[in-house]
């Protein structure tokens, strides 16, 4: 028998934007742990926004699990909160997602690190005095500075360790803003995968003094700074293996007309960010385009050449969505679409 330290993760009840929460159980187990193997838990959510305190328990049921390389014999525990009758809490966003093992999704997560109030690599108290233009996967210490790359590659080394299917990181647009992208089969992988990738970063943030800004506009609106995205690539078996231009030009009315919900659940204050400026489509219009990176839908080359085949991306989602809402409301729209 050994002793195996759990991290269970979960969402709090905090709006609009849901804070990350942990503890740790020791258990013992004669092997590693599956899933299967983990046990139900609970904590107090008169604490988190989730619970009245006269009542307050709310039930953690795992759902996805991860050795934690940093801890030994640790896990990483992805979960869901339930109600004390066994139901899905109303915070509960991942009970939302429709199940689909042939959906897949990309998530293309940006954030700032900040210090003192400012991301990485400003002055203190001021501003760069160059624009922005040179930091996008840019190189040496004048546009990335001295710590930010040791952080991302150090996130990135424990995602992979953890089987984190992470696809690629960059140096983003504005100065100290990052990207990582997360690439999963399944209607919820990815988004499990990105609240765990979140977790991890802010995690490994804490010792260098460092905070993860995942606010969409950080530099407030009227800057001529980039903003923060987390594109939403999506595909399902249909639009991989039959698709067709009718079925898609169905698809985006139906993405048009649905085009306030999924404004809703695509990140708070997306007006500072999705302003027609900056690589964006303003918030109150749809539209689609091939390699439009100005479009709320940008279609690849790849899927007009493959006889409307493939993937789109949903360019609207910002970096401070819940991926689970995200998922849940793409997988939505794409129902009310006939495939015949
Ligand atoms: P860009 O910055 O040009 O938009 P990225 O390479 O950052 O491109 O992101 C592309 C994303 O598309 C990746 O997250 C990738 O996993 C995702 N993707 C690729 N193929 C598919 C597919 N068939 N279904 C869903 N997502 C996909
Ligand atoms: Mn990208
Ligand atoms: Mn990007
Ligand atoms: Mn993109």
């Amino acid at each position: 028998m050994a002793k195996y330290k759990l991290e269970y993760i979960w969402l709090d009840g905090y709006e609009p934007v849901p804070n990350l929460r942990s503890k740790t159980t020791i258990k013992e187990f004669s092997k590693a742990p599956t899933l299967k193997d983990l046990p139900m838990w609970g904590f107090d959510g008169s604490s988190t926004r989730q619970a009245e305190g006269r009542s307050s328990d709310c039930l953690l049921k795992p759902v996805a699990s991860y050795v934690d390389p940093t801890r030994e014999n640790g896990y990483l525990v992805m979960c869901e909160v339930l109600l004390p009758d066994g139901k899905p809490h109303p915070t509960n966003s991942r009970a939302t997602i429709l199940d689909d093992p042939d959906t897949w999704f990309g998530f293309e997560q940006e954030y700032f690190l900040y210090r003192d109030g400012q991301p990485l690599g400003f002055p203190k108290g001021g501003w760069p005095n160059e624009p922005q233009g040179k930091f996008y996967c840019g190189v040496g210490y004048a546009a990335v500075g001295d710590i930010a790359r040791e952080i991302v590659e150090e996130h990135l080394d424990i995602c992979l360790e953890m089987g984190i299917n992470h696809e690629g990181i960059n140096a983003e647009v504005a100065k100290g803003q990052w990207e990582f992208q997360i690439f999963g089969k399944g209607s919820k992988k990815a988004a499990d995968e990105i609240w765990l990738a979140r977790y991890v970063l802010m995690r490994v943030c804490e010792k260098y003094g460092v905070d993860v800004e995942f606010h969409c506009k950080p530099l407030g609106k009227d800057f001529d700074w980039n903003g923060s995205g987390m594109h939403c690539n999506f595909s399902t078996k249909f639009m991989r293996e039959k698709g067709g231009k009718k079925y898609f030009e169905k698809l985006m009315a139906a993405f048009d007309k649905y085009k306030d919900e999924h404004i809703a659940v695509y990140g708070p204050d997306n007006h500072f960010r999705l302003t027609g400026l900056h690589e964006t489509q303003s918030i109150d219009k749809f539209s689609y385009g091939v390699a439009d990176r100005g479009a709320s839908i940008r279609v690849p080359h790849s899927f007009v050449n493959n006889e409307y085949k493939g993937y789109l991306e949903d360019r609207r989602p910002n970096s401070q969505g819940d991926p689970y809402k995200i998922a849940s409301r793409v997988l939505q729209t794409i129902k009310t679409v006939p495939t015949k």
